[in-house]
């Protein structure tokens, strides 16, 4: 039950229209699975999210901070708790050969605003779906570079409100993972440093790279994208696929036919059709190769 004292405190610094109780969450997911979040805030200000975490956290009630929900499964039961969802977040401003983008701009538009000014070294970022904050907090990457080569800097918040702005190095990146999902940090916004480049030259590459995504993976089917972490000396898909995987369903989810890397809504799949492949998928790869695949994509929430 979601105390009346919270409802009213949060309504005083976030617009009633931007906050939704049991918001069904596959609305929110890439994957179209999920139940319910209690609470789901669509803050507009980062003020608003630091004042929101603070209240959260004075009344014990679990949070979740997200981006555009495409590395996310949330499960059947819903989220107990609040989710923040930073999209509404978005500036991007251009400074010289450097690009300060808020937690929830889409990568997408981050790579267009770097292309209008010839800066290169975004293009690979430019097909991922997700938001700046998801893609720092992952250290996304694609085809060689990831997040890790470009950004400068971030300015974070910790769950009491404190700000920091952390350099690279102290962002501590490496293969999908960041100081951020180790100790709970949130994202509030990143600065890339970017190269002068050929304007016609990373429009092509931004171009070539997205008929690649096109042609390998399953775009039109609902998915969070590659569903394994790459395991030291493999890759996910091949052994998948190797262990006689592609296309085994379970429910509505899939593995997919084009791209085994890929686990697919291919029928109104329950988180639970997904959970559930997942770790059949997991305990073959174990049984025929002795790898175990360690999800990449975040699951929360309740059965
Ligand atoms: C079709 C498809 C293709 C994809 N291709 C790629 C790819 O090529 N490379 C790749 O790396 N990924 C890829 N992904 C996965 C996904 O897009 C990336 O991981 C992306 O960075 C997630 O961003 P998001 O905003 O959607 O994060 P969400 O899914 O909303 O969240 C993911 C994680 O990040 C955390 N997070 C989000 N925002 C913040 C924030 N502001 N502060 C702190 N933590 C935060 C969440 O708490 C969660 O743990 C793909 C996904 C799809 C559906």
């Amino acid at each position: 039950m979601i105390l009346d004292a919270v409802i009213y405190e949060l309504e005083k610094i976030i617009d009633k229209e931007h906050i939704r109780y049991n918001e069904p969450m596959k609305n929110h997911t890439s994957f179209r699975v999920g139940g319910p979040a209690d609470i789901f805030i669509l803050p507009e200000k980062t003020w608003q999210v630091i004042s929101a975490i603070k209240i959260l956290k004075e009344n014990s009630i679990p949070f979740f901070v997200m981006g555009n929900g495409t590395n996310l499964v949330v499960k059947d039961g819903g989220y107990k708790g609040a989710v923040i969802k930073l999209t509404s977040i978005n500036n991007i401003k251009v400074e010289g050969n450097k690009i300060r983008a808020q937690a929830g701009a889409f990568l997408s538009n981050v790579s267009i605003e770097a292309l209008k000014n010839s800066l290169k070294g975004m293009e690979f970022a430019s097909g991922i779906p997700g938001t700046v904050g998801g893609a720092v907090a992952m250290n996304a990457g694609a085809y060689g570079p990831e997040i890790k080569d470009i950004i400068e800097s971030a300015v974070l918040t910790d769950y009491d409100g404190n700000l920091y702005c952390f350099n690279k190095e102290e962002l501590q990146l490496s293969y999908r993972s960041s100081i951020i999902q180790r100790e709970n940090y949130i994202v509030l916004e990143a600065t890339f440093a970017l190269e002068k480049g050929d304007v016609i030259a990373i429009k092509n590459r931004m171009e070539e790279l997205n008929r690649r995504r096109a042609e390998k993976q399953p775009l039109n089917f609902p998915s969070a994208g590659s569903t394994f972490k790459r395991p030291e000396g493999h890759f996910a898909g091949k052994l998948i696929e190797d262990a006689g995987l592609k296309g085994y369903s379970i429910g509505g989810a899939k593995v997919s036919e084009k791209h085994a890397g890929f686990i697919i809504n291919y029928n109104n799949a329950t988180a639970k059709d997904v959970l559930e492949l997942i770790k059949k998928v997991q305990e073959v790869v174990y049984e025929k190769f002795n790898v175990m695949l360690e999800p990449e994509i975040k699951i929360i929430g309740e059965d």
